[in-house]
């Protein structure tokens, strides 16, 4: 059984001993009850009382995608499949999805971390929370969903789709809390706009917003549409789901629960741990999931451990927001880009809206050229040719001097390019050049 924090204000040193002691304790469970690790320890020579400390979780090797996804369906299970209740997978954004199964005690342990998380971001059960992440195998609805509940906020499961009747029912339900995407957010906006209804005569006050990266200036514009607050909260389904790191009302960094969580910062390419605050690839190792354990997890998301204490005077450290995922990176005449930093130059532009995405022209087997599609604001749109070139150049310098590479830009028209109710979908490939 993992140990609880008793609060988040403890010292560095309790956690840590709190940090080691569930490690080993769930070492020893994964060792001695999951077929999958067990294997993969006996192959590189790892015993049980090789792994003493905390210090040691880095003599062990790393788990991937991979090994899930040749496990799968149920191979990476430490249980018998009848102590297993529930199955999530993950959204397969990037390929073939892979599955996760939940004991009750993982169901239990979840909704609490998930719960701690909404508080540490100021949910209290004062509150009514919407959820529009989709109820599914995604985790993101019922992780909330439960999370929410266990805090003993008022639930509204809602899930994603049909935005007029979201907003309709968010008025009449008097919802103080969104639970989505920042792009759903966004696009709920936008939607109660063209049935001219300001945003912010909603009741809502706070948001919970994950899934998906979000730039200080995504956050800043959904923050002035609705008048709220709206932070950001971190999970994948390899590891639990949500629940793992959140926003506090600062909302300079993400608390990581370290007492459930031990996060690491590798170099990518090398597999070297990084020194701390350097950016690289998050691992995680959760210390609690006796159903399908998984022992430093490869998350592909790049961010990095801020080392300074965070002024809400929390002791839990915070990552820093994801810039990419490793798997997002466009490495285009040697160049490597995320997204993320085309839409950090976006956000300079008064005239463009936060709608782009990148297409990519491959030819045979590498990247020809990159054109970033940006949709004009409406009031960003001018009939005048010349002028609508112009701001395609600005923004095309701009972007030359961030990505040390020269783009494609194209202006569209406002609201042409498609919106999501779920995890947006930035980049897009076409053979050929045009
Ligand atoms: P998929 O990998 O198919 O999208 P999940 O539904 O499990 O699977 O989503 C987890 C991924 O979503 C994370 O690995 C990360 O890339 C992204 N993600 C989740 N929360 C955030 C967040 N707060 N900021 C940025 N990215 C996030
Ligand atoms: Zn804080």
């Amino acid at each position: 059984m993992q140990k609880w924090l008793q609060n988040d204000y403890m010292n560095r040193d309790e956690i840590k001993n709190l940090q080691e002691e569930n490690f080993l304790h769930f070492f020893n469970y994964a060792y001695q009850n999951s077929r999958f690790y067990r294997g993969m320890y006996d192959n590189a020579g790892i015993k049980p009382d090789h792994i003493k400390s905390l210090a040691d979780l880095q003599h062990l090797p790393f788990t991937t995608k991979e090994h899930l996804r040749n496990n799968y369906p149920y191979e990476m299970a430490a249980v018998p499949m009848e102590k297993i209740v529930r199955i999530h997978a993950s959204s397969g954004t990037t390929g073939k999805p892979v599955v996760m199964g939940y004991t009750k005690e993982d169901l239990k342990n979840w909704a609490r971390g998930v719960a701690r998380i909404c508080n540490i971001a100021g949910a209290s059960s004062q509150d009514i929370a919407q959820v529009s992440f989709g109820y599914g195998l995604f985790t993101g609805g019922f992780g909330l969903h439960n999370g929410l509940e266990e805090l003993g906020v008022t639930v509204v499961p809602f899930s994603s789709g049909n935005t007029d009747r979201q907003l309709d029912l968010m008025k009449d339900f008097q919802t103080t809390i969104l639970v989505s995407t920042p792009s759903f957010a966004l696009y709920m906006a936008e939607t109660a706009r063209e049935k001219n209804i300001d945003p912010s005569s909603y009741y809502l006050r706070l948001g919970l917003f994950g899934g998906e990266p979000f730039s200080e200036a995504m956050r800043q514009e959904i923050e002035n549409q609705w008048q709220i607050k709206a932070t950001l909260n971190y999970g994948l389904t390899e590891v639990v789901g949500p629940g793992i790191s959140g926003d506090c009302s600062a909302q300079k960094g993400m608390h990581l629960l370290e007492d459930l969580f031990i996060p690491e910062i590798i170099d990518p390419n090398t597999g070297e741990i990084l020194p701390e605050g350097e950016k690289g690839e998050l691992v995680l190792t959760p210390l609690y999931k006796e159903g399908f354990p998984v022992i430093r997890y490869r998350t592909g998301d790049i961010t990095r451990i801020i080392p300074e204490t965070c002024s809400c005077g929390r002791s839990l450290q915070r990552m820093d927001y994801i810039t990419g995922r490793t798997d997002d990176m466009i490495i285009i005449k040697g160049v490597n880009i995320f997204p993320s930093q085309v839409e950090e130059v976006l956000t300079e532009f008064e005239e463009v809206s936060p709608h782009y995405c990148l297409v990519l022209h491959r030819s045979k087997d590498f990247i020809k050229q990159l054109e970033v599609q940006i949709e004009l604001a409406p009031e960003g749109f001018s009939d005048s040719f010349r002028e609508m070139e112009l701001l395609e150049d600005k923004i095309r310098q701009r972007l030359k001097s961030h990505l040390s590479l020269t783009p494609r830009v194209k202006l569209m028209n406002p609201k042409t390019l498609e919106r999501t109710t779920g995890k947006s979908r930035r980049i897009f490939e076409i053979e050929g050049d045009e």
